[in-house]
């Protein structure tokens, strides 16, 4: 690397690090460029395999929870009024299974200038709630979760799809959603779906929809999950949080949307304290300083954890 590359590299880093130093001094909710609030926890309507809610398996410590409409209003109006960066409204779930999906769609484009983006299998019957929702809908994005361009191929990991109704649901959102509003098949490649991909990719061509081959993020044994990504600008141990910070459904805090507990490492509860006080004080603090500024950290803090082990969220599957 050059001198001048060099110097311009540590005076980014520099820069950054001043912006996480800010972050501690003075929180700004537009530090973290993406959310994850969690509507619906552990509840699905497939029973895709490699998929700890598909299997039915105990998460953490509880085993089922769907967020209230008035516990995402008081979440939102304690943090997220001035949130201008990305919500999404989905995690580890169905989150169309939550009848108040559409009025929380609602509260945040009437209440804020953040973007939604909303994930769904899509393998249910539309009814009012999408009408609804596609109403409220600006410039946000709708993924559709399929991974084949046919029953028998799709059905190999979305156990339990109905694939003539996805493609019906596709077509119908297509049709009513407004032009700026985003459309997008997220199409994860397995060994026995590559050779559908290009079919699917050439409908979403024609229909003008999106098409986002995903890489293989699930796999039995999970490499899907977030690795610490040490930042290049400013060497700390790890940026994700910034972009994957995640309410679950209860209201819990934690730096990733892969982790949804043990509640031990949860940084705090978003209807009781706003994220600048989690993130001022407390573990919020603590994390930041480790990620950041590479304090030595406790074992209360989940990213030293992930960072030392990277096992942390296998051990919170088990
Ligand atoms: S559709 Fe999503 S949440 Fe449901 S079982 Fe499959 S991977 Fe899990
Ligand atoms: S848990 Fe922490 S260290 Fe691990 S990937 Fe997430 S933000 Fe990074």
């Amino acid at each position: 690397m050059s001198d001048l590359m060099r110097k311009l590299r540590s005076r980014v880093g520099s820069a950054v690090r001043e912006s996480w130093r800010a972050l501690i001094v003075s929180f700004d909710i537009n530090f973290f460029s993406q959310i994850f609030i969690e509507p619906c926890f552990n509840l699905c309507n497939l029973r895709c395999p490699y998929c700890p809610v598909g299997q039915g398996r105990q998460l953490r410590d509880m085993s089922k929870g769907m967020m209230s409409l008035d516990l995402f209003r008081r979440i939102w109006s304690k943090s997220f009024t001035a949130y201008t960066g990305t919500v999404g409204l989905y995690n580890w779930g169905e989150p169309f299974l939550n009848p108040a999906l559409p009025a929380m769609v609602r509260h945040v484009k009437e209440n804020s200038r953040a973007r939604l983006v909303l994930n769904s299998n899509f393998s249910w019957r539309l009814d009012d709630r999408v009408r609804e929702i596609l109403e409220c809908l600006d410039d946000d994005r709708i993924v559709i979760s399929c991974d084949g361009f046919s029953q028998e191929t799709c059905e190999k990991y979305r156990v339990g799809v109905d694939f003539d109704l996805v493609m019906h649901n596709i077509e119908l959102i297509n049709d009513r959603k407004k032009p700026q509003t985003i459309l997008q098949w997220q199409y994860l490649d397995f060994p026995w779906n590559l050779d559908e991909a290009k079919a699917a990719e050439d409908f979403c061509k024609e229909k003008q929809i999106g098409f986002y081959l995903g890489k293989g993020w699930i796999s039995p044994n999970y490499p899907m999950l977030p690795a610490p990504c040490p930042s290049d600008e400013d060497q700390s141990r790890c940026d994700v949080f910034r972009r994957s910070l995640t309410v679950n459904f209860d209201g819990e805090v934690y730096p990733c949307c892969a982790f949804y507990g043990p509640p031990q490492y949860s940084l705090g509860n978003a209807s009781k304290k706003s994220i600048g006080k989690i993130f001022s004080r407390g573990k919020g603090k603590a994390m930041l300083k480790y990620l950041t500024f590479k304090s030595g950290g406790d074992d209360g803090i989940f990213c030293k954890h992930c960072v030392e082990q990277n096992t942390a969220v296998l051990e919170s599957w088990k």
